[in-house]
This record gives C-alpha cells, structure tokens and sequence, in this order.
C-alpha cells in the first residue's frame, strides 16, 4: 500500500518560504493499494492538488470510482470540497462516508451547508455533475471499501468528536488519529491504543509542540508527545505527527521531530506535504 500526504497543515492554510518544505495545504491522505484501489482521508485544501492529478486519468474521462472518508466537517478537513474537480465531471462516482458531525445534524445537510450560495456558487451537492453519495456512518462500525477493510472508532475532538480509522489493505494496516485530545496526553485513551495496535504507520495529531501544549489545553488538538505513547504502547512500526500548526514553521516542526524522537525508539517523522510513503 502506498500513501500520500497531500495536505498536512490544520486549521487554516498556510503559504510563505517558511512553509515550503512540509507544506501550507490543509489535511488530505490519499491511500493505493498494490492493485490500485484507491481511498482518501478528509477533503482539505490538500485534496484538490490530488484532483489535478486524478483528472489526467480515468476522473478526467468520467469514469473514476473514488470513497472519501471523512474524519469530521471542520473545514480544514472539507474546504477543498467545492473544489474537487472529479466532482465536476459526469460518470465518476464518489462516495463521502463519515459520522454526524453533531447530534441531530446528518452530514448531508451539513456538506449541504457548506456548498449554500453564501458560501459557494455550486449551490448545493444536487449540482455536482458526478454520482456523489453521503453515506452515515456509526463510529465504532466497520467499513469493507473496494480493496480496503476499515475500523472506525469516534475520538474526543473538543466540545465535538470526530472519527479515527484504521485501514488495512494488502496485509498493512495505518491507523489515521488526527483531531483528537485525549482528557489525559500522558494517558491515552484505550480505544485510541487498541486503533493503533500494531499499525506499521501511525498518523497521529501534533497540532502543539510540548511546551505548547498547557497553554493550549482544551483546544481539541494533541501535544507531539501523545502519538508517542500511543504508538509506543500500541507497538506501532512508525509515527507521523500530523496536522501541524499553522504557526509551525519548517524548522519549528523540525525542532518537534529532533524532540519527539530522542524520546523514542519508534521511528519517527513528520508528515509533508506531496511526500510518498510505502507501507
Ligand atoms: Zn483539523
Ligand atoms: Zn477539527
């Protein structure tokens, strides 16, 4: 299996010479099996660089299949959305699948939301040309995607909650936790470690270097040092921090990466933007 990171940056994008080696897109992950089947993780600014790429092959031509799951509908994690050219093209059919952003709220209506003629001139999902599908998942269920098999598990994100996944194809398996803070970053949760148990690639929120961390408590996001004792007591084969700062800048979050590893015999990196990865 082979993984892209085309968007790495949380919250907002970021673009200046200080950003130019992990990337001021927002999150994106692109997944390939060995036979080509193929999964993307959140719809950040990220994507729509993916869509470039996806247009020169069969989405250009109408006639691409693609399932997007989406951790939560913050928009870091959906503004690349009204931007996707693969929706704009009749034939392909793509398929949005994740939990209800909040009770009483289906995702639907809040993609819906989001493509209003206030905020988009594609006023409404019904207008993109291809077969697009939102499909509800229950976080906790189990998902069996086209070359993939997918276990999700709803994480404490702030005052929200958003969906972690474990994905295994090809007999790899990466678990994604981003947005998520656990009431204890020393003690993470049980649910969090039993995601990652084993995963030869953990890509775990590092919104918040350590020492920034107890300033910014409560914000939702986690201190580079959670996806150590995740992996770490989950047996994971490597780390990437992910959804770095917007503040961070290349040799902040290389200063990050030097810290997190000297505390750790798991390999450690952190993810940038346009970079490739076998699993
Ligand atoms: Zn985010
Ligand atoms: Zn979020």
């Amino acid at each position: 299996m082979k993984i892209r990171f085309w968007g790495v940056r949380g919250s907002f994008a970021m673009s200046g010479r200080d950003f130019l080696r992990y990337g001021g897109n927002t999150t994106s992950v692109e997944l390939v099996t060995d036979d080509g089947h193929r999964l993307l993780i959140d719809l950040g600014t990220g994507a729509t660089e993916l869509a470039k790429a996806l247009m020169g092959a069969e989405f250009g031509k109408g006639a691409g299949r693609l399932p997007i799951l989406l951790s939560h509908t913050h928009l870091d994690h959906i503004q690349g959305l009204p931007f996707f050219t693969p929706f704009f093209i009749k034939g392909n059919e793509i398929r949005i699948l994740g939990a209800n952003p909040i009770s009483g709220l289906s995702l639907e209506a809040t993609l819906q939301n989001q493509l209003a003629p206030h905020y988009s001139p594609l006023n409404g999902l019904e207008n993109l040309a291809a077969g697009v599908s939102i499909e509800t998942i229950q976080a906790g269920s189990t998902l069996s995607l086209p070359g993939f098999e997918v276990v999700t598990q709803a994480m404490p994100h702030g005052s929200m909650w958003t969906t972690a996944y474990r994905i295994t194809a090809d007999g790899k398996t990466v678990t994604y936790l981003s947005d998520v803070e656990y009431p204890n970053a020393d003690e993470p949760s049980a649910e969090a470690v039993a995601l990652a148990q084993d995963a030869d690639l953990l890509i775990h929120d590092a919104m918040h270097s350590d020492q920034d961390y107890p300033s910014r408590r409560g914000w939702g996001h986690s201190p580079a040092h959670a996806g150590v004792v995740v992996a770490e007591r989950a047996r994971a084969k490597k780390l990437a921090l992910f959804h770095h700062s917007p503040d961070a800048t290349d040799a902040m979050i290389d200063e990050v990466v030097a810290l997190t590893a000297s505390h750790t015999a798991v390999p450690v990196f952190a993810a940038a933007e346009g970079s490739y990865l076998d699993v």
